[in-house]
């Protein structure tokens, strides 16, 4: 009989219609600005089509297989998940080429990941023996093919191994366990460098990090294991592995959306600001002299990385709770406002808001383009 673990969910109505003009997309919504997207992407890609590195974006910023399948067509080599169950949705959504960037541990997470590998192209992480030994056991009964990566840790004191020698003898693991598993490089992701302010401390980050990967990468090499992909980075580095001259993979996730907490990064010199592609839209529900209170609130932006930012002039957040967020003005020359007014906020940090949300309502200037479904939403496990 059914259970409330067989009962499917119901997905609400998505907020807007293709053709429709922004004025008329209900709130609280997801807007994403194609435009901007577009340049992002141009601009990112680019840079590391230049200095010769792959691209594959990390795909928890947007959880789309839209937005993916649009970094493949410009160029990207496929996506980065975090979680098998991010991947088991893109997947299905048409996305052939994953590597998540995490480690699995259990047979159940192996033997999903060993199936899945029979479907798609897929790589996962590593940084202990009973993982590998889980994956080549899976792997063996499903009679797929796996690649593997060592963790490695280069700054972020996080996951992974903390030595060459450890990789090496990790690596050795995953190579004896083929032809089950396939020994595909090094994750050398430092996650505590993206969000340094001053380029100078993000470059002295990536200095470190691109030290312990070329030491790896040698210890592997003298033990006969040619790395064929060193990959990590995010927005606020890429620039810097790109040009090391040992990461082969740039895995940047926020840089298509972009986020108030990473427009807060100094830029060095070389680099181009990116643009806000990703908005809060909300209505005003409650007005009173010098305050409104929109319709989203802690269910609609992800405020862990710091609080919203409201455009509309002489504007700015108070507070936040569940449903609402309170606004002020700051001014008497503040814009006037109305009762059913819609704004747009560019959230703090876009990961966890995307989360929050089954749809992201894609608009070029102000008419709606399409809508999609956030496919991985809520995917955490
Ligand atoms: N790679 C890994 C392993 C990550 O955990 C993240 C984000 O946390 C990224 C890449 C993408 O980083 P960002 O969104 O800062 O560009
Ligand atoms: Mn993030």
């Amino acid at each position: 009989s059914p259970t409330a673990a067989t009962t499917a969910r119901v997905i609400p109505p998505a907020p807007a219609r293709i053709g429709c003009p922004l004025a008329d997309v209900d709130t609280p919504a997801l807007l994403l600005d194609l435009d901007v997207m577009d340049a992002n992407i141009a601009q990112v890609h680019g840079r590391a089509q230049r200095a010769g590195v792959r691209v594959r974006p990390h795909a928890k910023a947007h959880k789309c297989a839209a937005v993916a399948q649009r970094q493949i067509a410009a160029g990207a080599q496929g996506v980065c998940c975090q979680k098998l169950g991010e991947a088991e949705a893109l997947a299905a959504a048409g996305i052939t080429d994953i590597l998540v960037t995490n480690e699995l541990v259990g047979m159940a997470k192996a033997r999903r990941a060993a199936q899945l590998a029979g479907r798609i192209r897929l790589a996962v992480c590593a940084d202990h023996p009973l993982q590998v030994q889980q994956l080549a056991d899976a792997t063996r009964e499903a009679g797929t093919c796996l690649d593997v990566l060592v963790e490695l840790d280069v700054g972020q004191g996080r996951c992974g191994v903390t030595s060459a020698s450890a990789a090496v003898a990790l690596a050795q693991a995953i190579a004896a366990a083929a032809p089950g598993l396939r020994f595909a490089g090094l994750h050398a992701y430092h996650g505590g460098a993206q969000h340094l302010r001053s380029p100078t401390e993000r470059q002295a980050a990536i200095a470190g990090a691109v030290v312990r990967a070329r030491e790896a990468v040698a210890a592997l090499a003298a033990a006969g294991l040619p790395c064929p992909t060193v990959t990590g980075a995010g927005t606020g580095t890429y620039a810097l592995e790109a040009a090391s001259g040992v990461y082969t993979e740039l895995q940047p996730g926020s840089y298509v959306l972009m986020d108030v907490d990473y427009a807060a990064n100094t830029l060095a010199e070389d680099s181009a600001p990116l643009g806000h592609a990703l908005f809060g839209w909300c209505s005003v529900i409650s007005l009173r002299p010098g305050q409104a209170v929109l319709d989203g609130g802690l269910k609609a932006f992800g405020v862990d990385a710091g609080l919203p930012r409201v455009l509309h002039p002489g504007w700015q957040v108070k507070g936040i709770s569940d449903e609402h967020t309170v606004i002020v003005s700051t001014g008497a020359d503040a814009a006037p406002l109305a009762v059913g007014d819609k704004l747009r906020l560019i959230p703090g940090h876009c990961d966890p808001t995307v989360n929050l949300h089954d749809w992201l309502v894609a608009i070029r200037g102000e008419t709606v383009e399409a809508v999609w479904p956030v496919d991985a939403r809520g995917a955490m496990f």
